[in-house]
């Protein structure tokens, strides 16, 4: 029992663990009753848990129905290896191989749940589009791979600029996503104009060469106050970035606010200068 004890922590991880996975599955039937049907084993590896340990964990937590093997020989490291190939290839599906960014796969995820979450509990949420300035160019003046170098370095603006929780994406060849999730419009300008600068200010190196850029930006924000859905909102920032390419670039546009044209309690006492400042901060 003393050993149990030292391996409390991660015995009730583990414990717990189980308990939503047999919650998640709701397995129905025992085995002899579906032996003719489908039957599915899963394997958890769990390093450093002694057969000993597991006996006491089963016991304290009624998990008898968990079947555990002691794994000898070479058959672990080979199953670790198994198990890191399929990580590996869970990550990719997911993120942008040259730049390590979420893809818009996992974006378009993200963003449709946060709109929803929104829409449920009122909670701000802005999604910014970026797209480098005249690429092409650069591509075209000092190679692909110098192209790359710069999608990279922009990447890890990005990365660095934005909170924890918020999502940065690759959602085209040089375009850019940013979740921002809690942010009304005039925190995510005030993140963008950071990002902005930060891009003016990048110097890249490349086969001697330095080479500078800008980028693009549209906003849109919206307080789960009226129906929205994943396309209308990406939308309107894609229709604010074009926005912004058309009136010069190397700057950001905000898209209206969809909120706005919701009720308001009173509604008929806010005029609606008012009611852009409710919605905005700005008067
Ligand atoms: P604008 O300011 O209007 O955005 O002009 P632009 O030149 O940035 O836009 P355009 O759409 O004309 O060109 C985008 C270029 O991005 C063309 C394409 O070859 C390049 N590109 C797309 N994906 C990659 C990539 O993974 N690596 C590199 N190096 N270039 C890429
Ligand atoms: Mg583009
Ligand atoms: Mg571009």
């Amino acid at each position: 029992m003393a050993d149990f004890e030292l391996l409390a922590d991660e015995g009730h991880t583990l414990a717990r663990e189980l308990e939503r996975l047999r919650e998640q599955i709701k397995l129905s039937g025992s085995v002899e009753e579906n032996s003719s049907k489908n039957v599915l084993a899963i394997l958890r590896l769990c390093p450093g848990l002694i057969l000993d340990d597991w006996q006491s964990l089963s016991t304290s937590f009624n998990l008898a129905e968990w079947l555990a093997m002691p794994l000898q020989g070479d058959l672990y490291p080979q199953i670790l290896h198994l198990q890191q190939r399929m990580s590996n290839l869970a990550h990719l599906s997911d993120h942008d191989a040259l730049t390590g960014l979420s893809n818009r796969r996992a974006f378009e995820r993200a963003l449709d749940l946060e709109i929803e979450r929104s829409r449920r509990t009122h909670s701000s949420i802005s999604l910014v589009v970026f797209d480098i300035d005249d690429f092409k160019r650069i591509n075209d003046t000092y190679g692909h791979p110098a192209g790359d170098k710069v999608l990279v370095a922009l990447s890890s603006v990005l990365e660095h600029e934005k909170r924890r929780y918020d999502m940065a994406a690759r959602t085209g060849g040089e375009e850019f996503s940013l979740v921002l999730t809690g942010a009304g419009l005039l925190r995510a300008q005030s993140m963008v104009e950071r990002v902005l600068e930060s891009v003016r200010n990048l110097r890249i190196e490349h086969n001697g060469n330095v080479i500078g850029l800008t980028c693009s930006a549209g906003i849109a924000s919206y307080k789960g106050r009226v129906d929205m859905t994943l396309a209308g909102f990406v939308e309107l920032a894609d229709n604010a970035l074009y926005e912004a390419k058309r009136t010069g670039k190397n700057r950001y546009v905000s898209a209206p606010i969809p909120d706005m044209a919701a009720p308001l309690p009173e509604s008929t006492l806010v005029h609606s200068s008012e009611k852009k400042f409710l919605f905005t901060g700005i008067k």
